[in-house]
């Protein structure tokens, strides 16, 4: 729709303008950074940064009934720089002018309610929302519009050229990366640290298409992502790790997406999200903090952070209740099929931290949970989860398996709705799935198949048939009617189908 088909009170609010007054913020010290250059970490103590706008506080001027309007006119323009993560500019990226936004159709995925079977089962309301539909198929790309939009920012404005954007990953950051720096290429150029043999072959596929420089490293993302500090810290290079604070701006507009959708009434909503490094579920608290400061939402969902007994620092942390008494230390990770979050010492604690009593205090007691689960769970839910109609990946499998420890745990009832984070594209963990179908999980794993959640192809060679179609030699006449008319009969069979004719 064009600008002067719209109401005219909302024209002067559908196109943003430039607007808002961006610092990186220390969590450590409290010392706030010009955004007129990329810096990760506090030069002053070494503490992780968030971008904070000081200006603010202006966004509240505006009606709650006006933000509605503004988000939902929105997606009635034909406008990309507005068709992504940036129809919510004001809270994403303010100072972002919309002409230096990059959009490769990342955002606004689909949420799909479980079905009546499912639910019963679960015994809860829920939904999945699928991540795996953006571009490189992982929420990242979220991040990374983000993220290379300000870099495109600081490049087209003459404040920075020649960019290396370097990351390390599990598998989908690189992805990420990769796709949208090749995006950009002559002037930005990607190199991707991977921990070998540790992310899937669709994912390693994924960078080395893109064009990106890809690096294995011996070890897990833990160790990889020491050697991309190390990078970051000596050489002239773009760390796009979630560490970059851009990163998780862009990753909040997943909260405003489950808001909008919800007609921004949050009574009685869960929201269930893996943790790996921690950016994601920093984000999405940030998020929804975001959305009811300025009054677009009546109230804060419950949160459910959940982890792999396999790589659970987070988790671990919050057991004990008392929170000074509260003392982070790393794990070190064993195998996880939700490979993605195998991560040992998460960079964004420190946000989480400051993040979750923040939320809490809002809400006005505890609305942020933890939840551990098994390999075993993980796996049996995401495979009950397809079997109904969704073709979630195993961190999305490991949502499910969270939100069924939050229900034993009565953090979720029965007049709750839940989304549950789908977070990457199932078949980029499909060997997981055959690894399951094939009774081939390592012991580490420590994952036993259902036998009614397996499943198998099967060649059907009838017999009395000896000549077989081959690309070569395709069968005609007789012998074809033959062998067309005996394979029906077998797969009739293997189905016990009745005869009609
Ligand atoms: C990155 C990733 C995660 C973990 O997100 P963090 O922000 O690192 O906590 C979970 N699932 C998938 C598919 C991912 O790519
Ligand atoms: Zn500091």
């Amino acid at each position: 729709m064009k600008i002067e088909d719209f109401p005219n009170h909302i024209r002067p609010y559908l196109i943003p303008e430039v607007s808002g007054h961006v610092v990186y913020r220390c969590l450590g010290c409290g010392a706030e950074y010009d955004i007129s250059r990329l810096l990760y970490t506090c030069p002053a103590c070494g503490s992780v940064l968030l971008l904070v706008d000081l200006d603010f506080d202006r966004l509240k001027k505006i009606p709650a009934k006006t933000w509605h309007q503004i988000f939902d006119y929105r997606k009635m323009l034909n406008n990309p720089a507005l068709s992504g993560i940036y129809r919510y500019h004001e809270f994403v990226g303010p100072v972002i002018p919309p002409w230096a936004v990059i959009y490769l159709g990342e955002g606004h995925t689909s949420m799909v309610e479980a079905n009546q079977y499912l639910q019963n089962l679960v015994g809860v309301r829920f939904y999945f929302k699928n991540e795996g539909q953006n571009p490189s198929a992982s929420f990242k790309d979220r991040g990374m519009a983000s993220a290379f939009s300000y870099i495109n920012f600081l490049v087209t404005s003459g404040k920075l050229s020649d960019v290396l954007a370097i990351c390390a990953s599990t598998g989908d950051t690189s992805a990420s990366v990769a796709l949208y720096a090749a995006y950009l290429q002559p002037g930005v150029k990607s190199a991707v640290l991977l921990p070998h043999r540790k992310v899937t072959p669709q994912q390693l596929a994924q960078p080395l298409g893109n064009g990106a420089s890809v690096f294995e490293i011996p070890g897990v993302f833990d160790d990889c992502m020491k050697v991309v500090e190390a990078l970051s810290e000596q050489y002239n290079v773009a760390l796009l790790n979630s560490k970059n604070a851009w990163r998780i701006w862009g990753q909040e507009s997943y909260s405003y997406e489950i808001a909008e959708a919800f007609d921004y009434d949050m009574d009685h909503k869960a929201m269930v999200v893996p943790i790996g490094n921690a950016g994601n579920i920093t984000a999405v608290i940030s998020g929804f903090l975001k959305f009811f400061e300025v009054g677009v939402i009546n109230s804060l969902p419950k949160i459910i952070g959940v982890q792999s007994r396999h790589a659970n620092p987070v988790y671990r942390y919050y057991l004990e209740p008392d929170r000074k008494k509260r003392k982070f230390t790393p794990v070190k990770v064993r195998p996880s099929v939700a490979q993605a979050a195998m991560i040992g010492n998460p960079v964004s604690m420190p946000r989480v931290v400051k993040l979750v009593e923040t939320y809490n205090e809002k809400a006005g007691g505890q609305a942020v949970f933890f939840a551990e689960v098994k390999e075993q769970e993980i796996m049996d839910w995401q495979l009950t989860a397809n079997r109904n109609g969704h073709f979630v990946c195993t961190q999305g499998g490991e949502s499910l398996a969270g939100l069924l420890a939050a229900k034993k745990r009565g953090i979720v009832g029965k007049d709750d709705v839940v989304v549950l984070d789908a977070t990457a594209h199932a078949l980029k963990f499909a060997g997981f799935q055959a690894m399951y179908f094939e009774d081939r999980f390592p012991p580490e794993f420590e994952i036993k198949p259902k036998k009614s959640l397996q499943n198998a192809p099967r060649l059907i060679r009838p017999e009395g048939i000896r000549i077989l179609p081959t690309a070569e030699k395709p069968l005609k006449g007789k012998p074809f009617e033959q062998f067309v008319q005996r394979t029906a009969e077998a797969i009739a069979e293997e189905l016990k189908l009745k005869r009609i004719k």
